[in-house]
């Protein structure tokens, strides 16, 4: 990342891939004094200029980050000198390495070259993220591992609540809580992580008192994908609501599972080039280390709830390697093998049925598709739908009737069962 000298004066714009991810790197950034802030809520200009400012050709979840971008571009309060946007990169088989070198491209032509573009890449698993501040990228990894567990609680609880809008009540408080302990300067990581558990732990006792009941009835459906289209609710039409509405429970595969392909993808890349005994390496290791232990502690008050609903602990074992005979992780990169993988998982948890998210025309749902066949028929034939998703979809509603029939059969003749944690009903 650039220093934050460029974003002086500067409000840095962070895309909303997720709502809460989004919201919590803002207030990582504040805490350093860069005024960030979160891309207003996408709506119909934001297709509107994603598609003014693109070919055609790009794919969904480039329209949708372009317009939004292009949104603050266009608002009348627009200053050049004071702003900056944030788009992070990536290497591999895939058109989001494009989205930052074309968002310049865009600027430049429209007169604006100097509005920085804030860049990480996954190249070095984002490491250029700590250039602002030297505990920087471990607040915002903190960040990250909050807005998935708060949304985490947030699907757990929601198809069970009791009284409509408790739930996501719940899950912005949660929001509201943790931002003000991330937007704090001068923490040490200590105090950081004890004053970040503290809030988990009223953010979970919100959760725990949302009215509901809890019964062992509804398909547990998991969700994978492509990133950005199946955490960002505006580019899938908020499909985990509509499973919701159709009797499901939606276990969405969440961000920090990126996080922990990239940091294997690097590992593997250093061992390739022969730098399995390396400085690169050893720095790569201990920051895989560091992270999973903040992860454990910040999942540290979830224990209970989270019985039956646990991630992977090791992305390798758990997701690539069970998802390998159909797509081998060292050729197949990117989302594909981590969306067969997950769904082997998956099944292991008891999930009734799987849907992947993506975008037209997008490569990771297109292969991942040609291969859901073979996973299902040695899986038991669960139930695997992918839905495809760009401005003008979708057939959503109408599928997933047949498909939730589908969940419902295969619930009922499953041999891999669900564990619940213990308030749920006998
Ligand atoms: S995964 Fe697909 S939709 Fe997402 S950025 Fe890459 S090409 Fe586009």
């Amino acid at each position: 990342m650039s220093s934050d000298n460029k974003l002086a004066g500067r409000k840095l714009w962070i895309p909303r891939m997720t709502y809460a991810g989004a919201r919590l790197m803002a207030a990582v950034f504040r805490s350093t004094g860069i005024d960030a802030d979160v891309t207003p809520e996408s709506d119909d200009r934001t297709l509107e200029l994603g598609g003014l400012y693109s070919s055609g050709e790009e794919c969904y979840p480039e329209k949708v980050t372009l317009g939004d971008f292009m949104r603050i571009v266009h608002d009348e309060n627009f200053d050049p000198d004071a702003t900056a946007f944030f788009m992070p990169t990536a290497e591999g088989p895939c058109r989001f390495g494009q989205y930052a070198p074309y968002l310049r491209q865009v600027l430049d032509e429209q007169g604006y070259p100097q509005v920085p573009i804030v860049s990480p890449t996954s190249k070095n698993s984002y490491d250029g993220l700590g250039d602002g501040s030297p505990n920087m990228i471990r607040f915002l990894w903190r960040g990250l591992v909050a807005s998935d567990i708060a949304r985490k609680m947030l699907l757990k609880t929601r198809p069970y609540e009791l009284q409509g809008g408790s739930a996501d009540e719940a899950f912005e408080r949660t929001l509201g809580l943790v931002e003000e302990v991330l937007e704090t300067p001068d923490l040490t990581p200590r105090e950081h992580m004890d004053r970040l558990v503290e809030t988990l732990v009223r953010s979970r006792d919100l959760f725990r008192g949302v009215p509901a009941r809890y019964t062992r009835n509804r398909p547990l459906i998991g969700v994978v994908g492509e990133i950005f289209c199946r955490l960002n609710t505006f580019s899938n039409s908020d499909a985990v609501r509509k499973i919701e509405a159709h009797g499901g429970e939606a276990w969405l595969s969440d961000v920090t599972e990126w996080v922990w392909y990239t940091n294997w993808s690097q590992k593997a890349l250093l061992r390739r080039e022969g730098k399995t005994f390396s400085l690169s390496m050893l720095g790569a290791v201990v920051k895989n280390a560091v992270q999973r232990r903040d992860e454990e502690k910040l999942l540290g008050p979830f224990a209970e709830d989270f019985v039956g609903y646990e991630e992977p602990h090791d992305v390798y074992e758990q997701v690539l390697r069970p998802g390998w005979p159909y797509l081998p992780a060292d050729g197949a990169l990117g989302e594909m093998a981590l969306s067969i993988g997950k769904s082997c998982y998956l099944h292991g948890k008891g999930a009734d049925g799987i849907i992947d998210i993506s975008p037209f025309s997008c490569m990771n749902g297109i292969v991942s598709e040609a291969v859901y066949h073979a996973l299902a028929r040695d899986y038991d034939e669960m139930p695997i739908r992918n839905f495809y998703f760009d401005a003008t979809s979708s057939s959503m509603d109408r599928d997933l009737d047949i498909f939730m029939e589908l969940a419902l059969g295969y619930q009922k003749r499953k041999r891999t069962q669900r564990r619940y944690p213990a308030y749920f009903e006998a």
